[in-house]
C-alpha cells in the first residue's frame, strides 16, 4: 500500500513534471472507484492549468485555477507521467491529457483509490477535515503527543496509526518507528512518558524522512513505464517476524494488533 513517503515522492515528481501545464482532456475508463468518479469531472478539468501540487496526509492536492483535483491512491493505486497517450492497460482507470502531449495516468488494480474535484479549500472537505497534524510539520511534537495520549486507552501502535492523532502514519512506518524508539507496540498510550513521546515523534519523522529521501533518489519518475517502487527503506522489523532482531539477535515476534501485522522484539522494546 502506498504510504506517506511514496505519496510525497509522487507529489514532488508531479510538481516537477507538470506544474504550469494545461489539462486539455480527461479520459475516464472506469467510473467506479472507492467513490464514483464525478460524471462532470472531464468537463470541469478541461482547460485548467495545474498551478501547484500539494499533499495532506495521503491525499494529493492538484491545485488548478479555481479548485483542486484530489487524489487518494487507496490500497494499490499509482500515478505515472507518460510522454504520450500510450495504449492503456486493464487497470488504467483515468488519464489527464496535458498540453504538450504528456499524460498523467492513474492505475489501480483494486480500485480503492479516490478522485474528486472541489472548488473549496480541500482541508475542509469531510474526508480530510478530521485529520491530525502532518507528521513532518511543527504541530506534531512530543508535547502534543503526550497531552493527547493521556486520555487514550489504546495500544500505542493503534494510537499513532489513527489519522486524527497524526496524518498518514501507516502500518509499515508505525512498526519501524516503534522499534527504533524501543517501545512495544501493545503498550497503552497513556503509559508513555514525555521523553518516550518525544522519542516516538523523532523516530516517526526519521523513518518517513529517510524513506522520502531514498525514494526521491532511486525513482526515475519522469517517463516511468514501470509502477513507482514503493517502500525503498530496508526495514528493521516490518515483514521480518521470526527473523533475528538487528538490535540483540533474538527472534522477532509477530502478532496481530488492530488486525494489522505487528513485528517487534520482546527484548529491545518495552
Ligand atoms: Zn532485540
Amino acid at each position: 500500500m502506498p504510504e506517506l513517503p511514496e505519496v510525497e515522492v509522487t507529489r514532488r515528481a508531479l510538481a516537477e513534471e507538470l506544474t504550469g501545464d494545461r489539462i486539455v482532456g480527461v479520459v475516464v475508463r472506469s467510473w467506479k472507484l472507492r467513490l464514483p468518479v464525478p460524471a462532470e469531472l472531464p468537463a470541469i478539468l478541461a482547460g485548467r492549468t495545474l498551478r501547484e501540487v500539494g499533499r495532506r496526509g495521503k491525499y494529493l492536492l492538484l491545485a488548478c485555477d479555481g479548485g483542486w483535483l484530489v487524489i487518494h491512491l487507496g490500497m494499490t493505486g499509482h500515478l505515472r507521467v507518460l510522454p504520450s497517450p500510450m495504449e492503456a492497460g486493464r487497470h488504467d482507470h483515468l488519464d489527464l491529457l496535458f498540453s504538450g502531449g504528456r499524460v498523467l495516468r492513474f492505475n489501480d488494480p483494486r480500485k480503492f483509490g479516490t478522485v474528486f474535484w472541489t472548488g473549496d479549500d480541500p482541508s475542509a472537505h469531510p474526508l480530510l477535515a478530521e485529520m491530525g497534524p502532518e507528521p513532518l510539520q511543527n504541530g506534531f511534537d512530543g508535547e502534543y503527543l503526550f497531552t493527547l495520549s493521556r486520555s487514550r486507552s489504546v495500544a500505542v501502535k493503534q494510537f499513532i496509526m489513527n489519522s486524527s492523532v497524526v496524518a498518514g502514519v501507516g502500518n509499515i512506518y508505525a512498526n519501524e518507528a516503534l522499534f527504533r524508539s524501543r517501545l512495544r507496540p501493545s503498550r497503552q498510550s497513556r503509559s508513555l512518558s514525555p521523553d518516550e513521546c518525544e522519542a516516538l515523534v523523532a523516530t516517526i519523522r526519521e523513518v518517513l524522512t529517510e524513506s522520502i529521501l531514498k525514494g526521491s533518489t532511486i525513482m526515475n519518475f519522469g517517463v516511468a513505464e514501470e509502477p513507482l517502487r514503493y517502500h525503498p527503506l530496508d526495514f528493521l522489523v516490518y515483514g521480518r517476524g521470526g527473523k533475528p532482531c538487528f538490535g540483540c539477535g533474538g527472534m522477532l515476534e509477530e502478532i496481530r494488533l488492530g488486525n494489522r501485522s505487528t513485528v517487534f522484539c520482546t527484548n529491545c522494546q518495552r
